[in-house]
């Protein structure tokens, strides 16, 4: 049965904002550019992985433009991003760290094209996630549209990994997951609380040292300090309302 059945009524009438999904098995979290997934869901992967999930991680670019210096060697800065998200992944998850790819597109062209849903298509069937979590790209105002692109080949790969009709040519077996998790929601429905998982989500932060000047404003120890602050102070922010020290909020979807 299609999930937009109108037949059906709503899963969820009220829109109630919903808390803390069961630790799935495996997740796989899509990011336009390394660190993206760590400041969109850091929290909620640590938490997930002390629990004993598998966490995969996909990056669809190189990270080649992530620099002001306009005189930098783009292609070894790709090349150090990729070592710093392996190094944030691992941060993350621990032992609980699964893959993590690269589709490599070029930082800034992104698309959400048929052959790119079909490299993410192929990522989603091979590694068999239980929740995938991703930009959303229904955000108002966004500017960036690799973010936007990344958060579309997210949610229509899911649509595209969970039918058999879709890329036959891959030659996987299609796979549905239960849930995506949307970060920088539009219209947030649901609060995972990440109070102890905070200070992993920093630490996996900080590994994308290549980013210090031009994402965390920092150029010493005390600019990194006030970086820590900022993110804590924004997840108090969102945890508040709820009576939660620290927490990451979403758009969820579980009517896969
Ligand atoms: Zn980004």
């Amino acid at each position: 049965m299609a999930a937009n059945d109108p037949g059906q009524p709503p899963a969820r009438p009220d829109e109630a904002v919903t808390f803390d999904l069961e630790p799935p098995n495996s997740a796989l979290a899509i990011g336009a550019h390394p660190d993206d997934v760590e400041f969109g869901c850091g929290g909620l992967l640590a938490k997930w992985a002390a629990a004993g999930c598998t966490v995969h991680h996909l990056v669809c670019t190189d990270g080649s433009k992530g620099t002001w210096d306009v005189a930098a060697d783009t292609e070894a800065l790709a090349a150090r991003r990729q070592d710093e998200q392996r190094e944030a992944a691992r941060r993350l998850s621990g032992a609980s760290t699964g893959e993590v790819r690269f589709l490599g597109r070029v930082d800034g062209e992104l698309d959400s094209d048929l052959a790119t849903r079909r490299d993410v298509v192929r990522v989603i069937r091979e590694l068999r996630p239980d929740v995938v979590l991703g930009h959303d790209p229904w955000k108002r105002y966004r500017l960036h549209p690799d973010h936007r692109h990344a958060g579309l080949l997210a949610c229509e790969g899911v649509v595209a990994a969970r039918d058999p009709h879709f890329f036959p040519e891959l030659e996987l077996t299609h796979h549905r997951p239960s849930a995506i998790l949307l970060f920088e929601a539009d219209e947030p429905n649901h609060v995972e609380d990440v109070t102890s998982w905070l200070e992993r989500k920093l630490d996996a932060l900080l590994a994308h040292e290549s980013q210090f000047e031009s994402t965390m404003h920092a150029a010493d120890e005390a600019d990194l300090t006030s970086f820590r602050i900022r993110i804590s102070d924004r997840l108090a922010d969102l945890g508040r309302p709820y009576g939660i020290g620290a927490a990451e909020v979403f758009h969820l979807i579980d009517d896969l």
